[in-house]
């Protein structure tokens, strides 16, 4: 490749420290924000994340050429940090050491790429004209710059939905083997994965062969064997459970499904597969896949329609970008896959979601894309798997209302074990929201008038059995009708004006004033959601469930007669009902059997309101509302135990069942990890196994616990987070209980920090998601990250970018009116302590994460309970002191470790 030559265009670049401005000519001046909105109106500016750059200036209209979208369309589907730094390490050019030498970056940054347009070896060339055609068309502020570096190819290029391959239909697997696995074939397996090198671990080798024992076979029909063990941080608890997973998987010819609970883990699992499996077998198939929620897929036939003017403005730029991606991409997965997470977020808001088949809408064999489909691709390769690598949320769905029996999991590893209660909740709820009601709306009637898109209603989808079946033809009429009575677009501002229409309006106008009436949760004045609970409501309130009951059993009835019709043309199928027909009306079926499912659990929900309370449930009544606005009104019913459909769905039809994490225990003790796992409501003896941490925590990590910050004195707790991310040069994880409390933090040391060259990253402060605030945290030892629960435990940072964890305050449990039935059914005060002594396990877990690593973990709190030090392992050192102690403590500590290096950025999709 040619030598590179800056791109002479101006350049800017603005962080909390100061903005710099470089001229087409390379001079470099510092500019007020004032001066550079000025530039930047005049003519467009070269700038690194334009949504950060404009907040930074705090002028959100910003605009310019973004250098992210020309790398997202010149090396699509390749991971990059997006900072400057981390564009530097992408395109090999030197790092720069200051602010201002970064508009000097972008320039050259921006020439290297335009120099591999040009290039002969260019990877991701093919496509590249033709997409810039369409991008020039919409005005794309790259697409004429672009254009003299990239040549017309010879050939007419392919259109993307030409060029995807095409799934292979297989035959489902028989079921598999029954054995039992010995324990000198799992010792051998291991040493197998981890390498004949591998230091010999006991603690791992324990835990494999305990984990064996959960795949021999059932003695009993609806008794799995059901493993709970808790895995010390950095015993290899990963090859642990696939040394006898791929053992058994191999020998018997089943699939074992491993479950996590973050994207993180998903990754980390993905690479250590490698070891047991290879990439794929000798007749094609894959023997490890990766499989997520629909919601996450991209759906060809949305993009399709995008592509087709279905997205105007930004959001057709986006929508060719995404298609780009799609050529490249491994497994069409936009969400924490190999599209980039930044990508979105340089868009208009939902652009992303708006890809995805969120609304169930799919239309199965009925769309021209679907021997392409991604989402079909993933379901057929995990019934052909060894591994299935799933999140808790799809296991519990799969096995509640999977589509295919075939493909339930029975041989379940649940890693990050102490998430599933969390999953299994909200997996179990029901809730009869606004939203919630408009969407079915929406599946069954169709888009309204201002609705652009595909998206069609029951009629169009199934307009062939309509017309051929006089009894469907008139369920889906019927069903129309009754679905009139569910809320429609602008139902929110009907019920801020006293109008609302319908039944199911008129419900949620009962219910947002009732919430109103009651709360007193402090969340009106804080511009919070708002709650009371779903008891002592009057006889009006009670009158109007019953006829929104009545609305929606019209709506359920229809579908119910509809489902039955399905079944009946698919059974005596009509000759022009081919395979791909039949496909689609059973997948026509499934999800007409959800939706009758839902509306069953909506009326159990109305029917119980005003009678009396059922003892297995907490119902409450909401506003929803983010920032003082309102976006919904719902009536919300939970599992008291959401354990026991758990066990129901997902245990007794399981064989063999492990949850597993360093933190499933509280302390020592095992009884609440038992009643967590759902296992005493099948009458099921858990199997219990421990290993203990290698690591030496009593010289490794401190707990400092702070006592001279007061609670509540926000200037006290700013000053203490900046003095002590200056003690400790950055490489702070700030950890949040309340948003609020964060922004306030954030905007007070901010620029401070800037100016000593600590850059600061906040979750709901910076645009950017989190999963990219992870990647720049970790590419940065000198970065700070401030973020609230999603941080707690899905940040994986080994190494020096982390040395300090932050909390500001002891994580007391939200007093909502669903913890406060769980607390009285177990336990009081009790109940809150091990709910806090998990937080904290979890937060230090993201300390240590490998031998070499030291660092401190900080409780700003005057009062911390010694009965919460049982959450700390045992050994761990733990002193109260003042700030100005705790300070010359973490200082200390700097100077004996060793300068952070610099290193080049690792990509955590490629390297774990
Ligand atoms: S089969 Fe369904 S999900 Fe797949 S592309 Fe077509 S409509 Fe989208």
């Amino acid at each position: 490749m040619a030598v590179p030559h800056p791109l002479p265009l101006p350049a800017l670049h603005a962080s909390h420290a100061g903005t710099w401005l470089q001229d087409a000519g390379g001079n470099t001046r510092g500019v007020s924000k004032g001066e550079a909105i000025m530039a930047a109106a005049d003519t467009p500016l070269l700038m690194l994340n334009a949504p950060l750059v404009a907040s930074r200036l705090g002028y959100p209209d910003l605009s310019g050429l973004d250098l992210l979208e020309l790398f997202a369309f010149v090396h699509p589907a390749r991971f990059v940090v997006p900072t400057p730094k981390g564009i530097a390490h992408a395109l090999d050019l030197d790092e720069p050491q200051s602010d201002d030498q970064i508009p000097a970056l972008l320039q050259m940054a921006a020439g290297t790429l335009l120099e591999t347009c040009e290039s002969e070896e260019w990877p991701q060339r093919d496509g590249a004209w033709s997409s810039l055609q369409s991008l020039t068309r919409m005005r794309w502020p790259w697409a004429q710059i672009c254009g003299p570096h990239i040549k017309r190819p010879e050939a007419a290029e392919k259109w993307l939905f030409t060029k995807l391959p095409e799934w292979d239909e297989n035959p489902d697997r028989p079921q598999p083997g029954q054995i039992t696995l010995s324990e000198d074939a799992i010792e051998a397996q291991l040493e197998h994965l981890t390498g004949n090198t591998a230091e010999r671990r006991d603690g791992q080798r324990m835990y494999a062969r305990e984990v064996g024992k959960i795949f021999a076979p059932r003695a009993q029909r609806s008794l799995p064997h059901l493993l709970l063990a808790q895995a010390g941080t950095g015993i290899g608890k990963t090859l642990g459970y696939l040394a006898p997973a791929s053992l058994w998987a191999g020998a018997a010819q089943g699939t074992v499904w491993v479950s996590t609970f973050t994207k993180n883990l998903q990754r980390q699992l993905r690479s250590e597969s490698r070891r047991g499996w290879p990439e794929t077998r000798a007749d094609g198939t894959q023997p490890v896949v990766v499989r997520k929620g629909r919601e996450n897929y991209l759906c060809l036939l949305n993009l399709e329609d995008a592509l087709q003017g279905g997205f105007a403005g930004r959001a057709a730029i986006l929508a060719q970008l995404v298609a780009r991606w799609a050529a490249y991409s491994r497994d069409g997965d936009l969400i924490g896959g190999d599209l980039p997470g930044w990508l979105g977020t340089l868009f208009a808001r939902r652009g992303i979601a708006a890809l995805t088949d969120q609304r169930g809408e799919c239309v199965y064999a009925g769309c021209p894309h679907y021997r392409k489909c991604f989402i079909e691709r993933s379901a057929r390769a995990s019934a052909q798997a060894d591994l299935v690598i799933a999140n808790h949320a799809l296991v519990m769905i799969n096995a509640a209302r999977g589509r295919d029996h075939a493909q339930r999991p029975t041989r379940i590893i649940f890693d990050e074990g102490h998430h599933v209660f969390d999953a299994a909740d909200s997996t179990f709820a029901a809730e009869l929201s606004g939203q919630e009601a408009i969407e079915l709306r929406r599946w069954i009637i169709g888009p309204e008038r201002s609705a652009r898109g595909r998206r069609r209603g029951l009629a169009a989808r199934l307009a062939d059995v309509a017309s051929y079946d006089e009894a469907g033809g008139k369920a889906v009429e019927d069903a129309i009708r009754a679905a009139q009575a569910l809320p429609s677009d602008g139902w929110l501002q009907r019920l801020n004006d006293g109008e609302p229409y319908g039944p199911l309006e008129t419900l949620f106008a009962a219910v947002r004033a009732a919430t109103y009436a009651r709360d007193e949760s402090g969340g009106q004045e804080g511009g919070y959601g708002i709650e009371t609970e779903a008891a002592g409501l009057d006889g009006n309130f009670v009158q109007l469930a019953g006829q929104a009951q009545s609305a929606l059993a019209a709506i359920r009835h229809p579908l119910v007669t509809l489902g039955g019709r399905l079944e009946a043309v698919v059974e005596n199928a009509p000759d022009w009902l081919d395979a791909q027909g039949r496909a689609r009306l059973e997948g026509a079926r499934h999800s007409l059997g959800w939706r009758v499912d839902l509306l069953a659990a909506w009326e159990a929900l109305l029917d119980r309101l005003g009678g009396p309370a059922d003892p297995e449930f907490v119902d409450w009544l909401a506003v929803e509302r983010s920032e003082a606005r309102e976006f919904d009104v719902a009536i919300h019913r939970r599992w008291l135990d959401p354990m026991k459909p758990f066990a129901r769905t997902v245990l007794e039809p399981a064989h063999g069942v492990m949850l597993t994490s360093a933190t499933l225990r509280d302390g020592e003790d095992w009884e609440a990890a038992i009643a967590r796992s759902g296992a005493p409501h099948i009458d099921l003896q858990p199997h219990l196994a421990s290993a203990a941490s290698p690591f030496d925590y009593a010289s490794q990590a401190e707990v400092l616990i702070v006592t001279d910050i007061k609670r509540g004195d926000i200037p006290a707790l700013a000053g203490a987070y900046a003095r002590l991310i200056e003690a400790a040069g950055g490489g702070v994880l700030g950890l949040f209980t309340a948003i609020r409390r964060m922004r306030a933090v954030h905007g007070r040391i901010a620029d401070r920090l800037a100016r000593a060259g600590l850059p600061l990253y906040a979750q709901h402060v910076d645009p950017i998601d989190t999963g990219t605030l992870v990647d720049i945290f970790r590419d940065d030892p000198r970065a700070t990250l401030l973020g609230t629960d999603a941080l707690r435990d899905g940040v994986d940072v080994p190494g020096e970018s982390l040395r300090c964890v932050v909390m500001e305050q002891v994580p007391w449990p939200r007093p909502t009116i669903l913890h406060r039935a769980r607390r009285a059914a177990n336990g009081g005060s009790a109940y809150d302590d091990r709910l806090i002594r998990a937080k904290l396990a979890q937060a230090f877990g993201r300390l240590i994460r490998s031998k070499d690593d030291r660092g401190h973990f900080i409780v700003l709190s005057s009062a911390f309970p010694s009965r919460l030090l049982g959450a700390f392992p045992p050994g761990t050192p733990v002193t109260r002191l003042t700030l100005d102690e705790a300070l010359q403590r973490v200082g200390n500590s700097v100077c004996q470790t060793p300068a952070p290096q610099n290193d080049r950025q690792s990509d955590p999709h490629q390297t774990e």
